[in-house]
C-alpha cells in the first residue's frame, strides 16, 4: 500500500500515478455557490487552465496558471472543513480528471463539474453535472453532454426553442441573466428583467442570479 506524508497528514491507499497526475489550475479557493440548483453551499472552487471557447462576456482568466498535481491540491484544500468540489475554468472537461476525482472520492468530497457541455463528461467522474451550453454565441459547436442535474443558460434574449432537445436530459433548469461589467447599469437591467419575464412565460425553467455577485465575492 502505498503512503505518504501530506500537510501533517497521512494518505494511503491511492495510486502513486494518480496523486503525482499534474494540472493546470488558475486559483483554488473557498467561496459559497452563488447559483443555481445548489446556491448558498459552501464550496471549494477548483478552476483550471484553458477553454475551447472564448465567449464575450466571460471574466476567467483561464490562460494563465500553476501545474499543480494531486498531492498539491490536496495540501490546498485539505484547509477548509468543506466537503463539496466544483471543477469549474476554462474547461474543466479538457483534462483527464480522473486521477484527482479518485483521490478526493475516496475522502468522501462531493464532486460537481460546471462545463460548457461541448466535450462528454464520463460516467461515474462526478457526482454532479451543471451544463452552461454556449449555443448563442456559437450555434455550430454541438452540445455532447445532453444530460446532467443542471442546465444553467445564460439568457441575453435568445430564443429558448434552442434547447428544446436538452431540457428533458436535466432535472433543473435554470435562466441566469447575461451581465456584462462593460455594458451599463442599464443594460444590464434591462437583461434582468427579459429574464424574469422569459421565467414566467416559461416555467420549467428558474431563475438564476448570481448571489455571490452581490455579496462581492468569487
Ligand atoms: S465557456 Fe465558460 S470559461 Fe469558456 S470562454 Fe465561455 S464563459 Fe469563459
Amino acid at each position: 500500500m502505498e503512503t505518504c506524508i501530506l500537510a501533517g497528514g497521512i494518505i494511503d491507499g491511492d495510486e502513486p500515478s494518480d496523486l503525482t497526475a499534474v494540472y493546470p489550475v488558475v486559483e483554488i479557493f473557498n467561496s459559497v455557490q452563488g447559483e443555481g440548483a445548489r446556491a448558498g453551499e459552501s464550496s471549494i472552487f477548483i478552476r483550471f487552465g484553458h477553454c475551447n471557447l472564448r465567449c464575450e462576456w466571460c471574466d476567467t482568466e483561464f490562460d494563465e496558471w500553476t501545474d499543480m498535481t494531486v498531492i498539491d491540491i490536496l495540501a490546498k484544500i485539505s484547509h477548509w472543513p468543506c466537503k463539496n468540489v466544483i471543477f469549474t475554468g476554462g474547461e474543466p472537461a479538457l483534462q483527464n480528471l480522473w486521477p484527482l476525482s479518485r483521490c478526493l472520492r475516496k475522502r468522501g468530497f462531493h464532486l460537481a463539474i460546471e462545463s460548457n457541455g461541448t466535450i462528454e463528461i464520463p460516467e461515474g467522474l462526478v457526482n454532479w453535472i451543471c451544463i452552461s451550453p454556449k449555443d448563442q454565441l456559437y450555434p455550430d459547436v454541438s452540445i455532447k453532454q445532453q444530460s446532467g442535474d443542471e442546465l444553467k443558460v445564460i439568457y441575453c434574449g435568445q430564443n429558448l426553442e434552442m434547447y428544446s432537445e436538452l431540457e428533458d436530459g436535466f432535472d433543473n433548469l435554470f435562466l441566469q441573466p447575461c451581465y456584462m461589467e462593460s455594458e451599463s447599469v442599464e443594460w444590464n437591467g434591462r437583461n434582468f428583467a427579459l429574464t424574469e419575464e422569459v421565467v414566467k412565460q416559461n416555467p420549467r425553467w428558474r431563475l438564476s442570479l448570481q448571489v455571490h455577485k452581490w455579496m462581492g465575492v468569487d
